[in-house]
């Protein structure tokens, strides 16, 4: 599939929203890295044990289980982590890398996903809001301070079921001794604008004049918030999925259009188009004036 095979009902739409001039706000889930090979995490393989216990990702990713037994599930955490940087960002990443060096100010990205792997293709911090956080940062425990790297000297390899030792655990440690936690929203835990940028994400859906939503199927309230604002604002909207969710289900409402296929299919081919297209000069003047620092 290349940019010139578009339908031209999909060249009107990425026309459309370059024109209006607002943002062109990617929002992607788990199936964009498909491709690149990062499981769910939540199939037999994402199994802890903890003793002679086996904990389940649902139990292992809450404060309330990190709290009792941080080592634990610091090391459940680098261990996913290993398993993401042993991943490389795929043709889709690397589009929406490609496309924000174009587009600067009015290109934003709103990922779920916390491997990572956007920003190793080279989006940057800025214009990219990872709402549940990213396995390559930690945080302190209490107060304020980061999100930071997790330390180099960490390593990206993590045996299975093994816990933290005392020099990792030092490593894992903010410079003025703090402990510090993974950067990631847990499921007992709610969104929060100072950790997660959420209410800047949300506000996100009211200044863009495209969306593209990429491989989610939208089980999380933000995603279906800044949908269901973009269509009510008349925003065009492209859903790229090979399977129906309730983004593609919104096509009946007019000005949605659903790419039943993969992230590697469409990514590429309608990023290089808006590419082109920007450099045509209907990108518009911009109003990058109101951009989000976070
Ligand atoms: P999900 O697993 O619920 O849904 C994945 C979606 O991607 C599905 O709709 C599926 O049809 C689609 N899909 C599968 N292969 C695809 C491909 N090659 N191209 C395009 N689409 C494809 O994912 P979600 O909606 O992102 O929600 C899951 C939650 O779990 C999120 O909170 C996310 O943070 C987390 N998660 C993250 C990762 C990651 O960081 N890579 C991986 C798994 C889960």
């Amino acid at each position: 599939m290349s940019a010139g095979e578009l339908l031209p009902e999909i060249e009107a739409v990425l026309r459309e929203g370059l024109a209006s001039k607002g943002r062109v706000l990617w929002l992607t889930g788990a199936g964009i890295s498909a491709e690149s090979g990062v499981p769910t995490f939540r199939g037999e393989g994402g199994f802890w044990r903890v003793d002679s216990r086996e904990y389940r990702p649902e139990e292992l990713a809450t404060w309330r289980c990190f709290s009792s037994m941080p080592d634990a599930v610091w090391g459940w955490y680098l261990y996913r982590r290993g398993i993401c940087r042993a991943a490389e960002p795929n043709a889709a990443h690397r589009a929406l890398a490609s496309l924000e060096a174009t587009l600067g100010d009015r290109f934003c990205l709103v990922t779920q996903n916390v491997d990572g792997l956007h920003l190793r293709a080279g989006n940057t911090l800025e214009r990219t809001y990872q709402i549940h956080g990213n396995l390559d940062f930690m945080r302190p425990v209490d107060g304020p301070g980061g999100p930071v790297l997790i330390p180099a000297e960490v390593g990206t390899k993590w045996a299975k079921n093994s816990w933290i030792d005392s020099r990792t655990r030092s490593l894992l440690t903010m410079p003025d001794g703090r402990a510090t936690r993974p950067h990631i929203l847990w499921f007992d835990e709610s969104y929060d604008d100072n950790n997660y940028r959420v209410e800047s994400a949300a506000a996100l859906a009211t200044k863009c004049s495209l969306l593209v939503v990429v491989g989610t199927t939208g089980n999380t309230n933000l995603p279906l918030h800044i949908g269901r604002v973009a269509a009510q604002r008349g925003v065009p909207i492209l859903v790229i999925n090979p399977e129906e969710n309730p983004f593609s289900q919104m096509v009946s409402t007019g000005g949605v259009f659903h790419l039943p296929g993969t992230a590697g299919q469409w990514v590429p081919a309608v990023a290089e188009r808006l590419d082109e297209l920007a450099g045509d000069g209907d990108s518009g003047d911009g109003d990058s004036g109101d951009a989000d620092s976070g």
